[in-house]
């Protein structure tokens, strides 16, 4: 089959179009005929070598819908010509967090292109427990990022945070992937949205996809999210920077809940423990998605209530150029890769 295989740690022009053996499914697991993978970020830094324990001369991607081609022996909930989504990490399905439905605390959670085979590519082998059928009406290239960047958002906005209809929430990063399709759920749900931003070109497309009003700032939010709500905070904050997560603490209301679910800038930031008691805040990390959360993404998508931002389709060759797009910030929303 054909593959984009990572030649060695490097630039774009290190994914390089090869021809590799067709992955041979076992007992449990399926083949799926890749229709769309999305290009995202982490894919990014491990093309750079800046992700610990990735390798090169592997294949990318995460982001995966697709057709099942082929059935291994014991499949039974799954059939040839079923449409799927593949569940963006590895999961045992058999731990004790797996059997309560928190596949994103599975401890065996292994990433596909680091751990497994990875998605720029034609065919990829999965465990039939990480293929989800798709909603009928749904296409591949939609369906491509309903597990990564809205379900980690799902998991995050009405999971941890549980946000419920008249709750002010605050977004930062908001024009990234995570802060764009939260931006939607947050909507869907009645809440009100404050979005913050960094660019000042970003703030009509930030009301446009349902922000109620768009902070410009790099650095110090706090105080316009103070004059914003009548000096009362922020019930619920989406961190998606890390490295602001002080500015966010400030932004909050008596007993609001923060998720941290970015870390742009790794590092530490400080917090006053002052702030967390007189507050009574709540602070919880976020990451990744159980299988029910990527199945309410797909209905979200499917009933119009969010919009998976595709900023172009790519033909699988030119995966090095979406990498270069993306990385020179040339993109709003995801390049999905589609087609040979
Ligand atoms: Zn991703
Ligand atoms: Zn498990």
């Amino acid at each position: 089959m054909k593959a984009i295989v990572l030649k060695a740690f490097g630039g774009p022009e290190q994914l390089q179009l090869e021809e590799v053996p067709t992955p041979r499914i076992g007992a449990g697991e399926v083949l799926v005929k890749v229709q769309a993978a999305g290009v995202c970020h982490h894919d990014l830094l491990h093309r750079a070598g800046q992700l610990p324990g990735a390798h090169a001369g592997v294949v990318l991607g995460h982001e995966v819908a697709g057709e099942v081609v082929e059935v291994g022996a014991g499949v039974l909930q799954l059939a040839v010509g079923a449409r799927v989504v593949v569940y963006q990490r590895r999961f045992c399905g058999q731990c004790r967090d797996c059997l309560r439905g928190r596949q994103d605390l599975c401890r065996a959670l292994g990433l596909p292109s680091v751990d497994t085979e990875g998605a720029y590519a034609q065919y990829l082998r999965v465990p039939a427990i990480s293929a989800i059928e798709l909603p009928d009406g749904l296409d591949y290239t939609q369906a491509a990022l309903a597990s990564c960047p809205i379900a980690t958002s799902v998991r995050a906005l009405y999971g941890e945070a549980a946000l419920k209809p008249g709750e002010t929430v605050l977004i930062n990063g908001a024009s990234g992937g995570l802060g764009a399709h939260q931006i939607q759920l947050a909507r869907a749900l009645g809440a009100r949205v404050i979005a913050v931003t960094g660019s000042a070109d970003k703030v009509d497309s930030l009301k446009a996809l349902g922000a109620d009003e768009v902070v410009v700032s790099s650095a110090g939010y706090s105080a316009q999210v103070w004059k914003l709500t009548a000096k009362r905070g922020v019930d619920v904050a989406m961190e998606n920077l890390g490295h602001t997560l002080e500015e966010t603490l400030r932004s909050m209301t008596q007993g609001g809940r923060v998720v941290v679910l970015g870390n742009v800038e790794p590092g530490s930031v400080a917090v006053a423990p002052g702030l967390l008691i007189g507050r009574r805040l709540q602070v919880q990390g976020s990451g990744s998605a159980t299988l029910e959360e990527v199945r309410v993404a797909l209905a979200l998508i499917r009933g119009g209530q969010v919009k998976p931002l595709i900023d172009r389709v790519l033909p699988f060759q030119q995966a090095a150029e979406a990498h270069a797009l993306l990385e020179s910030r040339q993109v709003s929303g995801r390049i999905v890769l589609s087609g040979w």
